[in-house]
C-alpha cells in the first residue's frame, strides 16, 4: 500500500514512513493511494468474529508490507486486551433501533485509546526495526495527552514530551498524564494556553535542529494516518453486531477533528453499508455552518462543555476535500491556502455531493446537558457531554427509524464531571475500578514558560540519549 499527499506535490510513501512522518513536506495529510474493498459475502463471514481477528482482517491490508503478519496479530491482542471490557466497543441500547457503541472502555477512558494504544506499539517496532530513536512533541487539551501518554509508557524507543496548558485542564485530565512516571514520559505544563502550546509544536516540528539531528520528531495527533485506520474496524464491528452487512446502519459521531467520522466514511468506501453519516459538533461549528451553507470560515474559538471538540478548524476535513475534488491535491491546496486568509466555498455540484455523504447539527451547552437529563430520566444511563451531543444530533438528523442509528459514545462520563452537575443531575458518575485510586496517585510534571527556546532546551536535555 503506497500513501500519498492531500496537496499532491509530496513523494508517495510506504507505511513505515507515513508511521513516523506526520504531515507531508509539502503541507498535506497522508491517505492510501487506493482502498482495500470488502464484499458483502465477506463481511458476512465475520458476523461473530472477536474484536481483534475483526480488526486484522481491515487493517491488514494497509500495513502488510511494513509488518509480518503474526507480528501484527500479536499487537492488536495486547493493545486490546488492555481495554476493560471483553467486547472491547459494546452497544448499549437507548430506544428501539437507538444505540450508543461505548468507545471509552480502553485505559484513558476515551475513543482515542483504540488508535494510540496501537500507535505506540506500531512505532516502537518500526524504530526497533530501524534500530532509530523518536522523540513525540504533542500539545494537549486532555484527551490526546493522557492516550497517547499511555500509549508510549512501555516504548524503548521513544520519548513522549506533552504539553498542556498549566492550571487550564480538568484535574482528572491532568491527573492521567502526569500521574504515569515511566522515565520516557515527561509532562510539560505551559504558562500559556492551548493554542501557545500548539504554536510551539508546530515551530519545533519545522525546525528539529534542537534535536542536534540524533532523534526524529513524530506526530501522535490526528494527521497520522495509523490514527485513522484504527478507527474504521469499529464500524464495521457496530454494524456486524446488528444485523450488518445485511441491513444498513446509521451512524452518529461527535466530531472535533474530523478523524472519527472520516473513518466511518472509509467504512462505508470499503465496502460497509452506512447510510447516514452525522457529523455532531458543539458550538464550534465549522463543519455544521459548511454543511448547511457552503461556506467554510473560522470563527473564534468558544469553550464549550465538550472540551474535546472545541476547534476553530478541523484538519482532518481536508483529507474529505481530497475526494470532493477528485483527488487534484493542487485544487486542495489551492483552496486551504485560500481558506487561511477568509471564507470559501467549494463548486455547488461538490458540496452537493458532500451533502449526500453527511448530515450534520450543532449542539449547544444547553441542549447538551438537556440531553444528559433526558436520557439518564429514561434510561438511568449517564452520557459524557461529548456523546450527549451525538446523541441529540442522531435524534435531529435522523431519517429512517428502521435502520439502526448509533452514536459513538467517545468518552466516559467520569471524565467531565462538571457537565453532569451542571445538567442538574444529582448522581455522581464514578472511576471504573482501575482508576479509582487516580486522585492518591503521585503526580510528576515540569511547569515551564510560555517560551520555545526554554522547551526546546528543556526537550534537548531530557530524551533518553541525550
Ligand atoms: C477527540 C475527541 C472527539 C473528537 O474526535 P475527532 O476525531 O477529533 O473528530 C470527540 N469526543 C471526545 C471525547 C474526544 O476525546
Amino acid at each position: 500500500m503506497r500513501y500519498i499527499s492531500t496537496r499532491g506535490e509530496a513523494p508517495a510513501l510506504g507505511f513505515e514512513d507515513v508511521l513516523l512522518t506526520g504531515l507531508a513536506p509539502d503541507g498535506g495529510l497522508y491517505v492510501p493511494e487506493s482502498l482495500p474493498h470488502f464484499s458483502l459475502e465477506e463481511i458476512r463471514s465475520w458476523r461473530g468474529l472477536p474484536y481483534t481477528q475483526l480488526a486484522f482482517n481491515i487493517m491488514y491490508p494497509f500495513v502488510e508490507e511494513a509488518i509480518p503478519e503474526a507480528d501484527f496479530r500479536h499487537m492488536l491482542d495486547e493493545t486490546y486486551a488492555a481495554f476493560a471490557h471483553k467486547a472491547v466497543a459494546p452497544l448499549v441500547q437507548l430506544d428501539t433501533n437507538e444505540w450508543v457503541m461505548e468507545l471509552f472502555r480502553g485505559p484513558t477512558l476515551a475513543f482515542k485509546d483504540f488508535a494510540l494504544q496501537l500507535l505506540g506499539r506500531l512505532l516502537d517496532y518500526v524504530l526497533e526495526k530501524r534500530q532509530e530513536h523518536a522523540v513525540i512533541m504533542g500539545a494537549t487539551s486532555g484527551d490526546t495527552g493522557s492516550a497517547a501518554i499511555e500509549g508510549c509508557r512501555h516504548c524503548e524507543h521513544v520519548d513522549i514530551f506533552i504539553l498542556h496548558p498549566y492550571q487550564r485542564v480538568s484535574e482528572v485530565q491532568r491527573r492521567q498524564m502526569t500521574t504515569v512516571l515511566g522515565d520516557n514520559v515527561h509532562n510539560i505544563a505551559i504558562k500559556g494556553n492551548f493554542d501557545d502550546c500548539q504554536r510551539m509544536v508546530k515551530e519545533s516540528f519545522g525546525d528539529q535542529s534542537f534535536l542536534g539531528g540524533k532523534a526524529r520528531l513524530a506526530a501522535v495527533n490526528s494527521i497520522n494516518w495509523a490514527r485513522i485506520m484504527a478507527q474504521i474496524v469499529y464500524y464495521f464491528h457496530a454494524s456486524l453486531a446488528l444485523g450488518g452487512p445485511d441491513r444498513s446502519m446509521a451512524f452518529s459521531v461527535p466530531t472535533g477533528n474530523f478523524g472519527d467520522i472520516f473513518a466511518g466514511y472509509l467504512a462505508k468506501k470499503m465496502g460497509l453499508p452506512i447510510s447516514q453519516l452525522v457529523i455532531a459538533t458543539n458550538r464550534n461549528d465549522i463543519l455544521h455552518r459548511f454543511m448547511s451553507g457552503n461556506k467554510y470560515e473560522q470563527h473564534q474559538l468558544e469553550h464549550t462543555l465538550s472540551p474535546s471538540m472545541d476547534i476553530m478548524v478541523s484538519s482532518n476535513f481536508e483529507r474529505l476535500l481530497f475526494d470532493l475534488h477528485g483527488r487534484d491535491g493542487l485544487a486542495v491546496k489551492e483552496l486551504l491556502e485560500n481558506a487561511s486568509k477568509g471564507p470559501v466555498s467549494i463548486e455547488d455540484y461538490r458540496w452537493k455531493q458532500a451533502r449526500k455523504l453527511f448530515d450534520s447539527a450543532a449542539v449547544d451547552d444547553k441542549a447538551t446537558c438537556a440531553t444528559i437529563r433526558e436520557v439518564y430520566e429514561q434510561n438511568e444511563y449517564l452520557l459524557d457531554p461529548h456523546t450527549a451531543i451525538g446523541v441529540r444530533a442522531a435524534r435531529t438528523c435522523r431519517r429512517d427509524v428502521e435502520i439502526p442509528m448509533i452514536t459513538l459514545g467517545t468518552a466516559h462520563p467520569a471524565k467531565f464531571p462538571d457537565a453532569i452537575t451542571e445538567s442538574g443531575l444529582t448522581v455522581k458518575p464514578e472511576l471504573p475500578a482501575h482508576m479509582a485510586d487516580l486522585f492518591e496517585r503521585e503526580e510528576r510534571y515540569t511547569v515551564l514558560d510560555n517560551d520555545r527556546a526554554g522547551v526546546q532546551d528543556f526537550i534537548a536535555k531530557h530524551w533518553k540519549n541525550a
